[in-house]
C-alpha cells in the first residue's frame, strides 16, 4: 500500500473509532491536517457528519464544510441531513441554498431534511419555497417528502395546507399520520386530532408511541377520559414500553381528565422520572386542590435529586395558591431563589399574589407587588390582585388595582367583567353601568363561555342560553324541573356574577342557562345513574353555578366533575373538593 493510501485508511479507521465524540474528532482532524488528508472529500464528509451528530458548534460545522474542495450532491445531502438532525437547522438551510446555487440537484433525502429544518425554525415562507422545489423536481408524490411537508405545515400552523398534502397522499405512512395528528393537537385543535386518529384506526395503521403521545395530549385538552383510558389499555395490551414521554403524557391525561389517583398510579410505576414527569404529577395534584400532596411530591423530588426547573415551581406555587397553603408557598418561593438560583418570572409572581390574595393576606400581596417585583408589574399580577379584591369585597383597593390593569391592557374584556363583578358584589349598580358603557364604547364583548360534555363517544357543546342543540326543547323543560327541585331544597339563585346588563327578572333566567348548567342537565338526561358527570368549561365558573352544582349533587345523588379555566371541582353530596376556595 502506498503512503497516501495508508494515511487515508489510517484516518478512516480513526474516524470510525472516534465515533460521534467531539474531543476525539478534533484530534483526528488535527491528525488529518498533519498527514495531508484534510482535503479528502470522503473523509471530510464523514468527519462533518460525525461532528454534527456529536453536537459541534455551527461555526465548526461551517469551517469544515467550506474546507471540502469538490462538493458533490452526496456530500451536500449527507451534511444537510446531519445538520437537520443535530439541531443545526439554520446551517442545514444555508447548505441547502449553497447546494442549489452550485447547480446540484437535491434528492428526496435532501428535500426531506431541508423541510424538517424549516419546521424546526417555524419558517413557513422558506418551507413553501422548498415545497415548490420539490414539486418542480418531480418529488410531489414522494411519500417521505409529503410526510415532512405535513409536519412542517403543521408546526408552522398552516393546517389547511398540511391537510391538503396529507389528503393527497395515496399511501400514508405512520409518520404522516403522526404528523397530521400532532399538527392539529399542537395548534389546539384537539377534536380534529382525535378524528384523524379514528381514521388511522379505520385504515388499520398500527399506532406507535409517538401517535399515543399526541392523541393522549389531545385527550387532555378535551377532557376525553374514555378515549384516554382506551389508549392506555391499548398500550398495555401491545406491550409498548412506557417511556418518559409516554408516561408523562399519561399522567397529564389522567390528571386533566379528573383522575388524579390514576395519574399517581402511572407515576409510581415509572422506572425513570425526569423533571417533566415530576412536574406533571405536582401540577396534577395542584389543579385538583390537593396542595399537601403536591408539596409532598415536590419534597420527594428534591430527595431524589432531580433538579426542579422554573416550571416545577409554577406548579408548586399554584398548588399552594389553590389550597391556601401560604407558608408552604412562601417556603417554595424562597427555595427556588436560594437553593436553585432561579429568578422568579411573571408566572411565579402571579402565583404568589394569587396565593396571598385568596388567603385574605391582601396587605402582604400589595407589599409583595411593591417590593418583590422590579420594573413594570405584569398585567396578570394585577388580574390576580383584582380577583382577590372581588373575593374579599375590597372595593377601594380593587378600584386602585383596576386602574393599573385597564391602563396596561385596555382592550381585554375580561378585566372589565372582573371589575364589574366587584362593583356588583358591593351593590354599586351605578358603577356597574359605567363599566358597562366603557366596554361598549371600546367595542368590547364578553368572551363567550361554553361547556363540553362527552356522552358515548360524542362531545356536546353548550353556550350560555343557546338553542342550537337539537334537543333544546327537552333540555329546557328538564332545566325548569331541576330548578324547581333545587329551590325546594334551599337553593337561591345569585345574580351578581352576571354582568348587570339585564333586568332583574331576566337576569335570573340568564344565570339559569349558563352553559355548565345546560351541560349538567343534558348529562343527567343521557347518562346512567351510577356514572359520574364530567364537564369541561372554558372560563372560570361563576359562584351561582358552583352553588347550584352542590345542590344538584345532592338531589341527583351523582358525582359531578367540572374542569374550569383554572382547576377541577369535584361535587359530591353537597360539597366541592375546592372547599369553596377557587
Ligand atoms: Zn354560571
Ligand atoms: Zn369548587
Amino acid at each position: 500500500m502506498d503512503p497516501i493510501s495508508r494515511a487515508y485508511s489510517l484516518a478512516h479507521r480513526s474516524l470510525v473509532r472516534a465515533g460521534p465524540h467531539l474531543k476525539h474528532l478534533y484530534q483526528v482532524h488535527a491528525h488529518m491536517v498533519v498527514t495531508g488528508q484534510h482535503r479528502s472529500t470522503t473523509l471530510l464528509t464523514k468527519l462533518l457528519t460525525l461532528s454534527c451528530m456529536a453536537g459541534c458548534t455551527s461555526a465548526y460545522a461551517h469551517q469544515l464544510f467550506v474546507s471540502v474542495p469538490c462538493k458533490d450532491a452526496f456530500l451536500y445531502t449527507t451534511v444537510i441531513r446531519a445538520m437537520a438532525k443535530s439541531n443545526l437547522p439554520e446551517d442545514a438551510l444555508h447548505s441547502y441554498s449553497l447546494m442549489l446555487g452550485s447547480g446540484l440537484a437535491p434528492s428526496s433525502f435532501t428535500l426531506t431534511a431541508s423541510i424538517k429544518a424549516c419546521a424546526d425554525l417555524a419558517m413557513l415562507f422558506v418551507g413553501r419555497a422548498v415545497h415548490s422545489h420539490a414539486v418542480t423536481r418531480g418529488f410531489r408524490s414522494d411519500r417521505f417528502v409529503q410526510a415532512a411537508l405535513v409536519a412542517m405545515y403543521g408546526k408552522c400552523g398552516d393546517l389547511i395546507t398540511a391537510r391538503q398534502v396529507f389528503d393527497e397522499m395515496p399511501e400514508k405512512s405512520v409518520i404522516a399520520w403522526n404528523a397530521m395528528i400532532a399538527g392539529y393537537e399542537q395548534n389546539g385543535l384537539a377534536a380534529e386530532a382525535v378524528v384523524i386518529y379514528d381514521n388511522m384506526e379505520q385504515a388499520r395503521v398500527e399506532p406507535d408511541p409517538a401517535t399515543m403521545v399526541s392523541v393522549l395530549s389531545a385527550c387532555s385538552q378535551l377532557g376525553a377520559l374514555d378515549l384516554g383510558e382506551r389508549l392506555h389499555d391499548l398500550i398495555l395490551k401491545k406491550g409498548i414500553a412506557i417511556s418518559l414521554t409516554l408516561g408523562t403524557a399519561l399522567i397529564d391525561m389522567y390528571a386533566r381528565c379528573g383522575r388524579v389517583h390514576k395519574a399517581r398510579a402511572v407515576f409510581d410505576k415509572m422506572q425513570q422520572k425526569n423533571v417533566v414527569a415530576w412536574t406533571a404529577m405536582i401540577a396534577g395534584y395542584g389543579m385538583h386542590g390537593f396542595g399537601l400532596e403536591a408539596v409532598q411530591v415536590f419534597s420527594e423530588m428534591r430527595i431524589s435529586e432531580t433538579r426542579p426547573n422554573d416550571v416545577t415551581f409554577i406548579a408548586v406555587l399554584s398548588a399552594c395558591a389553590h389550597a391556601g397553603l401560604v407558608s408552604h408557598g412562601l417556603d417554595a418561593f424562597k427555595c427556588m431563589q436560594k437553593d436553585y438560583y432561579l429568578k422568579p418570572r411573571a408566572e411565579h409572581q402571579v402565583c404568589m399574589v394569587d396565593m396571598l390574595g385568596r388567603a385574605g393576606h391582601l396587605e402582604e400581596a400589595v407589599q409583595f407587588i411593591n417590593t418583590d417585583i422590579q420594573g413594570e408589574v405584569p398585567a396578570a399580577v394585577w388580574t390576580a390582585m383584582l380577583g382577590a379584591c372581588k373575593m374579599h369585597n375590597k372595593l377601594e383597593l380593587g378600584e386602585e388595582v383596576a386602574e393599573h390593569l385597564l391602563q396596561a391592557e385596555p382592550n381585554n374584556s375580561g378585566h372589565y367583567v372582573l371589575l364589574s363583578n366587584l362593583y356588583a358584589a358591593a351593590g354599586r349598580t351605578d358603577k356597574v353601568e359605567i363599566v358597562r358603557s366603557m366596554m361598549k364604547s371600546r367595542g368590547l364583548k364578553k368572551q363567550p363561555g361554553y361547556s363540553l360534555i362527552e356522552i358515548g363517544n360524542q362531545a356536546h357543546l353548550f353556550c350560555m342560553g343557546d338553542r342550537i342543540h337539537p334537543e333544546t326543547m327537552e333540555i329546557h323543560a328538564e332545566m325548569e324541573v331541576l330548578m324547581w327541585k333545587l329551590r325546594e331544597v334551599g337553593y337561591i339563585p345569585e345574580t351578581d356574577s352576571v354582568l348587570h346588563e339585564l333586568e332583574e327578572e331576566e337576569r335570573e333566567v340568564a344565570v339559569m342557562f349558563h352553559s355548565e348548567k345546560l351541560a349538567v342537565v343534558y348529562g343527567l338526561m343521557k347518562t346512567s345513574h351510577e356514572k359520574p358527570i364530567r364537564i369541561l368549561k372554558n372560563l372560570r365558573m361563576c359562584s351561582d353555578c358552583h352553588t347550584a352544582m352542590k345542590f344538584v349533587s345532592v338531589i341527583s345523588e351523582r358525582e359531578i366533575t367540572i374542569r374550569d379555566k383554572h382547576r377541577f371541582h369535584h361535587f359530591k353530596q353537597g360539597l366541592c373538593s375546592c372547599r369553596d376556595y377557587w
